[in-house]
């Protein structure tokens, strides 16, 4: 709560969140923006609100992030300023004080001061708002308008919507892979998609570099312990001083890690992935960076293994070759040089083994030409995420926490719809195309879907 004010930032991101602010600002050097996105409320790491849109000037429309604060000056008191998560951010809003906030990345965003701009005090528009259910809840998006179309709807016919955008998802990621085979290579498009696979959400992009500067036909030579160390050489992984001052077995592993390293470290041509491109948000300990390239670089050891299943079009195979991957250390530990764990943390453990499935094999088996689709629906469904629940908010509004997916593929196309037109519908549902496409296939005959 901020001094001499009797709320704090949450009720003012409640506020924008409810579309009760002002939509047409002026920012304070001058500039017009109309807030035509809110974007989502992001409850987790990083900016308030994201996948916002904001038009300035009545011309130019940027997409990204939006962060609010009570005071301008709480950007730079949190350390906005020198955190890479903010860097997508395209507006910066404050109650008071006005000046543009400065990124990590480089360069200047408008900063809108808010408080002369409002028809009433913030106090008044609270409590016109008054009180709601899920106050205090994790709610991440507020329902679109295609929760009012598919209410009441047939369940099997929405349920039968959501499998067939999940099979054009699949069909789009296939093509994907096809493309790459061609380019690349059957077994560098394997790997490149593994690493990514690996990297989840957050560091697909670093995991994808990584495979691309230990390429497979590289990696697949080098023993066990060199592939690790050049991939966590490479990642940026082993700084020498840390190194020596871990303690435990933590830093045994990091040393011998170390020794397979240091003599390709100074070459000119190994760059390792920079750092700022690795997320920092939180994750759990399982899914800590360092296990994910131990994964990697267990992957990289059994690449034709994983390639003989694919081509067997065996989806079990390929999932047993990967719940069966071991590492002495990660599987004890959340990172090098951390405590050991108080239970076994498998090296890939089973949600993200059912990932690998819709996300890499699947794909990869509509690529080289399966017959049918039907297998795909037997690909159980694996952990929610927050894109997921948006997802769901979105289209089911106050239905959402009931509804279950029932297996990957209506999970796929709770994805593909909220990548296709939530994400990028700049008009608040207004002009989005989905719930007439909606309409029309709740109105169809349900046989023969
Ligand atoms: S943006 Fe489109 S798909 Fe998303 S909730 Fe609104 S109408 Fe539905």
């Amino acid at each position: 709560m901020a001094k001499g004010t009797g709320f704090g930032e949450a009720a003012l991101q409640r506020l924008w969140f409810e579309h009760a602010l002002p939509r047409h600002v002026v920012t304070s050097d001058g500039q017009r923006a109309e807030i035509v996105q809110t974007g989502w409320w992001n409850r987790e790491g990083g900016p308030d609100f994201q996948d916002a849109a904001v038009r300035f000037g009545g011309r130019v429309l940027r997409s990204g992030d939006i962060e609010l604060h009570l005071d301008a000056a709480d950007w730079e008191r949190h350390g906005h300023h020198r955190d890479p998560a903010y860097n997508g951010t395209v507006l910066h809003v404050a109650l008071m004080g006005g000046a543009p906030a400065r990124l990590e990345g480089g360069g200047l965003i408008p900063t809108v001061e808010l408080g002369p701009q409002l028809p009433e005090s913030i106090e008044a528009m609270l409590e016109q708002l008054g009180p709601r259910p899920w106050e205090g809840m994790d709610r991440s998006a507020h329902a679109g308008a295609c929760a009012s179309a598919l209410a009441g709807a047939d369940g099997t016919a929405v349920r039968g919507l959501l499998i067939e955008a999940g099979r054009h998802r699949l069909w789009l990621k296939a093509g994907r892979v096809a493309r790459q085979w061609r380019r690349d290579g059957l077994m560098q498009t394997l790997w490149e998609s593994l690493a990514e696979g690996l990297g989840y959400s957050e560091n697909q992009i670093p995991f994808r570099l990584l495979a691309r500067k230990a390429p497979a036909r590289f990696v697949g030579r080098l023993s066990p312990v060199d592939r690790e160390a050049r991939l966590f050489g490479l990642a940026g992984f082993l700084p020498k001083v840390e190194v020596a001052t871990w303690g435990g077995d933590g830093r045994d592993h990091a040393v011998e890690l170390w020794r397979h390293w240091w003599s390709v470290a100074g070459a000119p041509d190994v760059r390792p992935v920079p750092a700022r491109l690795w997320g920092r948000g939180r994750c759990r300990p399982a899914n800590h960076p360092h296990r994910r390239v131990a994964a990697l670089a267990a992957a990289g050891g059994a690449l034709s293994r994983l390639l003989a299943a694919l081509r067997k079009k065996d989806l079990a195979a390929f999932a047993s070759v990967l719940s069966g991957l071991r590492h002495g250390y990660f599987e004890c530990h959340a990172a090098l040089g951390s405590r050991p764990a108080p239970a076994r943390l498998a090296l890939v453990g089973e949600s993200r083994i059912l990932d690998l499935l819709v996300n890499v094999a699947a794909p990869w088996i509509l690529a080289s030409g399966a017959d049918s689709m039907t297998w795909t629906e037997g690909i159980a469904v694996s952990q929610s995420n927050r894109v997921l629940r948006i997802a769901a908010e979105r289209l089911f509004g106050g239905a959402a926490r009931a509804f279950r997916p029932r297996c990957a593929l209506e999970q796929q196309g709770l994805l593909h719809i909220y990548h296709s037109f939530c994400a990028t519908d700049a008009t608040d549902c207004g002009a989005c195309p989905l719930p007439g496409i909606t309409a029309k296939w709740l109105a169809g005959p349900i046989e023969g879907r």
